[in-house]
């Protein structure tokens, strides 16, 4: 046979998304890979199925159609409290997974180093390593998942040229405050480097936390990618529509890996998704009493069952703590992968193993999500009573 890269031999597949084929092969609820089980919003749909009739059919303009690149500069204008130019300073993508891609494709030369903390999303170990990028890995620290700003300025004297920020953070549910953000901000624009942002989840910030945009920061603009996306603000993730926002001297050039990369989102949906982004702000207030509804509902039955766990300040993740299950005779030398699909054997609830996210040798962890509805995660907390039945 003929080699196939080197490169992708070093990486895996998504364990968050294998998960979810495991759990649908056997029937389980999946709380693993983070999406709704709910409708999107009635209008949304409405403008879908005129769409579906009207079109657009055909590619729109390749880095976003016009109309929904002024709606999202509007609206992040007005959360990064700057005028944002919609033709040079926004980038529709394939998702926010693409503006990501695309964000360390337009940074990062081959060997280049990149910040990462641990915990973290999974797509960003991959994104380094197709772009070429070494990442070093900055330790958020359980059960507060804190980190060492120490940590991070050696980081850039080691010549990182970049720093990727989730925030809120998948999976620790962390809110980075104001404060710590400005600390990272500080040492990106000291070392002259870029901060990378995902901010998929900016509009699941429980109370007493609020959400700061690293862009917004002074002096951070240009030394900001920011990347987003709609899929979790108005529940569509199938709709894989995303975007990246920075100076123009990025996005001109993220324009050309998107180019190539995927030519462009698709239409008729990118059509659709306008009429989201002119909801009122009462849509984000129903939106977080919504998920801050259920992740009540969940912390207080995982209480109730006795399992341990975080309290997510953000994002719809909830990390538990699996360690007195692995201490039984019967998990002996279980890997927490191995429990995760355990658990959707003979459980029928479906998670994602704490190792998919940590740098460190962490495997005492499972990460379970909530955007489901109550009657699904009911069944899924009966479920795992079960499961604490286990213990002595
Ligand atoms: N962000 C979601 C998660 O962590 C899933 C995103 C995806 O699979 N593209 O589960």
């Amino acid at each position: 046979m003929p080699q196939i890269s080197d490169r992708v031999q070093t990486f895996t597949d998504s364990v968050i998304r294998r998960m979810t084929r495991i759990s649908n092969t056997y029937g389980a609820i999946n709380l693993s890979q983070g999406f709704p089980d709910f409708d999107p919003p009635k209008a949304i749909l409405n403008r879908l199925a005129e769409v579906a009739l009207e079109g657009p059919h055909q590619y729109s303009i390749t880095f976003g159609a016009k109309n929904l690149r002024e709606a999202i500069a509007e609206k992040q204008g007005k959360a990064i409290g700057r005028a944002i130019d919609p033709e040079t300073e926004v980038l529709v993508t394939c998702g926010s997974t693409e503006a990501m891609m695309c964000a360390m494709m337009t940074i990062c030369n081959p060997g280049d180093k990149v910040l990462v903390f641990s915990p973290f999303y999974e797509n960003y170990g991959a994104d380094a390593i197709l772009s070429g990028a070494e990442p070093i890995y900055v330790p958020l620290v359980p059960p507060e998942y804190d980190f060492d700003i120490q940590q991070i300025e050696d980081g850039f004297k080691a010549g990182a040229k970049a720093i990727i920020v989730c925030n809120p953070s998948n999976p620790c549910g962390k809110v980075f405050s104001r404060d710590k953000l400005m600390s990272i901000g500080e040492l990106a624009v000291k070392y002259d480097a870029y901060v990378i942002t995902d901010e998929v989840y900016e509009h699941l910030v429980y109370a007493p936390y609020s959400h700061t945009c690293m862009a917004g920061l002074p002096g951070m603009y240009d030394h900001t990618i920011t990347c987003n996306s709609l899929s979790k603000t108005f529940s569509i993730t199938g709709w894989r529509l995303g975007y990246l926002i920075g100076s123009s001297v990025v996005v001109e050039t993220a324009k050309k890996v998107h180019d190539f990369l995927t030519v462009g989102a698709a239409a008729p949906l990118q059509e659709a998704a306008v009429t989201g982004l002119h909801f009122g702000e009462e849509y984000y207030t129903e939106l977080l009493e919504l998920y801050t509804k259920k992740r009540d509902f969940l912390l207080d039955g995982l209480d109730r069952i006795g399992l341990k766990h975080n309290v997510p300040q953000g994002t719809y993740f909830v990390m538990i703590d699996i360690q007195e299950f692995l201490d039984l005779p019967q998990f002996q030398g279980f890997t927490d992968l191995e429990f995760c699909e355990w658990m959707i054997k003979n459980i029928g609830v479906a998670a994602v193993p704490g190792s998919s996210f940590f740098r460190e040798n962490i495997n005492n962890y499972i990460r379970l999500h909530f955007a489901r509805s109550e009657e699904t995660l009911k069944e899924a907390l009966t479920r795992l009573e079960r499961m604490k039945s286990l213990l002595p």
